[in-house]
């Protein structure tokens, strides 16, 4: 790996691990989004921007924005952004990588003496994770006018609405429009893999061609609930072997369809609840849900229609009814903007880095900002693809090169994005 980066590495680690020791003691690292440790950690965060010469705001979806004027404030924003808060017992890196790369690289602009005709803002979008209130990507869907009713109305356990909860950290629920943006002309988001495609391939760098749509369906099984040892097996009505029969299926398809390539395809049956799940009692009813994410839209509706046959078949086999099946959630895939990924493409040759084109597996805000504004993704390397757990790792220097490729493709993309106003 090339090390005379044009930003300084020790100064983005300082950042990133600084922010790390702003969790809860007894449970590393954790930082939830609305708690008293996340406003800490962005009062921390707020304090840096300034430093490095931002104007720091929060808009009113609770996003934390600093930002710095072009030479053109005509031209718009070319923001770079992730997210601060972490999930229980998290990791270091996740999302809080891609905030203080932003913030590293207005420094280095800075300690170059090179002023952008673009805005550039750095943005730490509220509540990344899936919060209290059952809803991730809070801040990004604000700004990109995705925050409804029905979500502000979300409450967590104590009864706290997530619109309560958005004033109380700062955010003005009742002016959402003012949060929504028009003048972002390229959002850029370092994120670590959370995989082990790149630590295997020895690569420094994957550029994201397409964040996963997810599919959640939901399958109910209902037989019958009977004695164990007094019920004759001709005669059972056992809800989970229809059930452990779909898992099956679920995974050979699943396994099929992504042998299939290029696009990318994984399925898993992640909840799997048998009722009434005592050792002497038949199982009566069985729920599953199907978490399937893909790159292209055409392979879930194969794999829909697949599984909505095996399972009724499965049913029927068991001698059980299939009492439900439907999709609780759809989310379409992404794909990242091509000019925003040429650019990166291009920063990490000119940069002698290591790279590779790959699809993300997880969701991230970058998914919503697409929806206001050409968007794109680079990965870095994580240990093991470790990550929303304490053990989550990247190295200095490889945060420290996708932060430059970042920096290589703004410089990039301030000079060669449209101008028309
Ligand atoms: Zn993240």
């Amino acid at each position: 790996m090339k090390t005379n980066l044009p930003l300084d590495a020790d100064r983005l680690w300082t950042d990133v691990m600084a922010l790390a020791d702003i969790t809860d003691p007894a449970k590393p690292y954790t930082r939830r989004s609305f708690t008293a440790l996340f406003l800490e950690g962005r009062a921390w965060l707020a304090q840096r921007f300034a430093e490095a010469g931002l104007a720091t705001r929060l808009d009113a979806a609770g996003n934390l924005i600093g930002r710095i004027e072009g030479n053109d404030p005509a031209l718009g924003v070319i923001a770079i952004g992730s997210h601060s808060d972490t999930v229980p017992s998290g990791g270091r890196f996740d999302g809080i990588a891609g905030v203080a790369t932003g913030l590293e690289i207005v420094r280095a602009l800075r300690d170059s003496g090179t002023r952008l005709d673009h805005t550039i803002e750095i943005v730490d979008f509220l509540a990344e994770e899936p919060s209290e209130y059952g809803l991730s990507c809070v801040g990004s869907r604000g700004m990109t006018g995705s925050l409804d009713e029905t979500m502000l109305a979300l409450t967590e356990p104590s009864g706290e609405t997530l619109r309560d909860a958005l004033r109380r950290v700062g955010g003005d629920p009742d002016r959402l429009d003012r949060a929504r943006r028009d003048d972002i002309r390229a959002f850029l988001e370092l994120h670590i893999e959370q995989g082990i495609v790149l630590e295997s391939r020895f690569l420094d760098v994957g550029v994201v061609t397409s964040i996963v749509g997810i599919r959640r369906l939901e399958i109910v099984f209902q037989g019958e609930a009977d004695h164990a040892g007094t019920t004759p097996m001709n005669l059972r009505h056992d809800a989970l072997v229809a059930a452990a029969d779909t898992v099956i299926a679920v995974r050979r398809l699943a396994e099929q369809l992504a042998a299939e390539g290029p696009d990318y395809f994984v399925a898993t049956v992640g909840i799997l609840a048998v009722d009434p799940s005592a050792s002497n009692i038949v199982p009566g009813r069985c729920r599953l849900v199907i978490d399937a994410r893909t790159t292209n839209p055409a392979l879930t509706a194969r794999f829909v229609d697949a599984i909505d046959r095996d399972s009724a078949a499965h049913a029927a086999a068991a001698r059980v009814a299939r009492a439900s099946f439907k999709t609780l959630s759809d989310g379409p895939p992404v794909a990242c903007d091509p000019k925003l990924r040429e650019a990166l493409q291009q920063g990490a040759r000119d940069l002698g880095l290591g790279q590779m084109d790959l699809p993300s597996g997880a969701g991230h805000d970058a998914a919503f900002m697409s929806r206001i504004c050409p968007s794109a993704m680079v990965f870095v390397p994580c240990l093991k693809g470790k990550s929303h757990a304490p053990e989550e790792w990247a190295d200095r220097d490889a945060i420290a090169a996708g932060a430059a490729v970042i920096y290589q493709a703004v410089k990039e993309l301030d000079r060669s994005l449209p101008r028309s106003r």
